[in-house]
C-alpha cells in the first residue's frame, strides 16, 4: 500500500495510474475509520481497478467552536485497516501543503448549503466542497463515494459537480449500523454508556416517522410531531432538528410524495449526531 503524504506526490502517483488507463476509486474521510468508511472501500474495491483513501482532518469544515482539536484521530490504525482492506494508495496530505499560507479561495454552493445543517454550521458545507474540489482536482478519481449517513453533504457536493462541470461521477453508499440501529460515526467513540441511549433515539425517531409514512401519513408536518415526540420533554439530549423533507431538494414538503428524507440532528452535552432515513412513498 503506497502511502502519499504531498500534493505533489499524488499527482504523480494518479498521472502514472491513469496513463495505464487504471480506473481509480476514491474515498475521502477524515479518518478514525469505522466499519461505515470500511463498507465504502469495500464498494470502491468492487468498482475500480484501485483504490485510494484520503485521511484529512479539514479545519476548513470546522466552525472555531466545533471540535476540530479533538477530533479522532489514530492514524496507525486507520493504515491497519486500509491494508485490511487492500487499499492500493493512502493520501496523508499536510495542512500546510493543502492550505499554505497564501491560500484564499472557498466554493460555495448557496441554497442546499444553508439549510438544515448549515443553519447551525453555517461554514461547514464551504469547507467541504472546497476541499472536496481540491481532492478531486489532484486524484482526478474515475468513481468517488460517499455515505448516505451524511445525506445533506452528497446533495451538496453533487450541486457542486454539476453547477461547476467538474468530471467526476459519485456513488452513494447506504449507512451502516450498528447492531441496535445507531449509526456508526467516529464521534460515537465519546459517548458514555448513558449518552449513547440517548443517541440511539435519533434513529428510533426517524423509524417512527418512516412507520408513520408507512402507515398512510402523507402531513409531514405530522410525520415531524411524531419523530419529536419519541423525546420526553424531561430528555437532557437537545434536538437541533427533526425533519420530512424533499429528498432532491431538502425543501420543506407540504404533501409527502415520490422521495423523501427524514433528518435528525442530535447534540448530547458537546457531542452532535446526525442520521436519516430516506424513504419512497409510490401513490
Ligand atoms: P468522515 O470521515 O466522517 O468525513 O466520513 C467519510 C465518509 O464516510 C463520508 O462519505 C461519510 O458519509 C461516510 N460515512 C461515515 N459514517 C458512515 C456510516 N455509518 N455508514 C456509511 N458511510 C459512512
Amino acid at each position: 500500500m503506497r502511502i502519499l503524504r504531498t500534493t505533489q506526490a499524488i499527482r504523480t502517483w494518479q498521472y502514472r495510474q491513469k496513463k495505464n488507463k487504471t480506473s481509480i476509486g476514491f474515498v475521502p474521510t477524515m479518518g478514525a475509520l469505522h466499519d461505515g468508511h470500511r463498507s465504502l472501500i469495500t464498494q470502491a474495491r468492487k468498482t475500480c481497478d484501485i483504490v485510494v483513501v484520503s485521511i484529512f482532518v479539514n479545519p476548513l469544515q470546522f466552525d472555531p467552536s466545533e471540535d476540530f482539536g479533538r477530533y479522532p484521530r489514530d492514524l496507525s490504525k486507520d493504515l491497519t485497516i486500509c491494508r485490511k482492506e487492500k487499499t492500493d494508495a493512502v493520501f496523508i496530505p499536510q495542512l500546510e501543503d493543502l492550505y499554505p499560507h497564501d491560500f484564499q479561495t472557498t466554493i460555495t454552493v448557496n441554497k442546499l448549503s444553508k439549510q438544515w445543517e448549515g443553519e447551525y454550521r453555517p461554514t461547514h458545507f464551504q469547507g467541504v466542497t472546497t476541499i472536496v474540489t481540491k481532492l478531486l482536482n489532484l486524484i482526478q478519481p474515475s468513481q468517488t463515494f460517499f455515505g448516505q449517513k451524511d445525506y445533506q453533504q452528497f446533495l451538496v457536493i453533487r450541486q457542486l459537480i454539476k453547477d461547476l462541470e467538474l468530471d467526476a461521477k459519485l456513488t452513494l453508499c447506504p449507512t451502516i449500523r450498528e447492531a441496535d440501529g445507531l449509526a456508526l460515526s467516529s464521534r460515537n467513540q465519546y459517548l458514555l454508556p448513558a449518552q449513547r441511549q440517548q443517541a440511539l433515539l435519533l434513529y428510533q425517531a426517524l423509524l417512527s416517522g418512516k412507520q408513520a409514512i408507512k402507515n398512510g401519513e402523507r402531513r409531514a408536518t405530522v410525520v415531524e410531531k411524531r419523530m419529536a415526540a419519541t423525546f420526553k420533554a424531561e430528555h437532557p439530549s437537545h434536538i437541533d432538528y427533526l425533519a420530512c423533507c424533499d429528498a432532491r431538494t431538502l425543501e420543506p414538503l407540504p404533501r409527502i410524495q415520490g422521495k423523501a428524507v427524514l433528518l435528525g440532528a442530535l447534540r448530547i452535552g458537546t457531542i452532535r449526531l446526525i442520521d436519516n432515513l430516506v424513504v419512497s412513498v409510490r401513490e
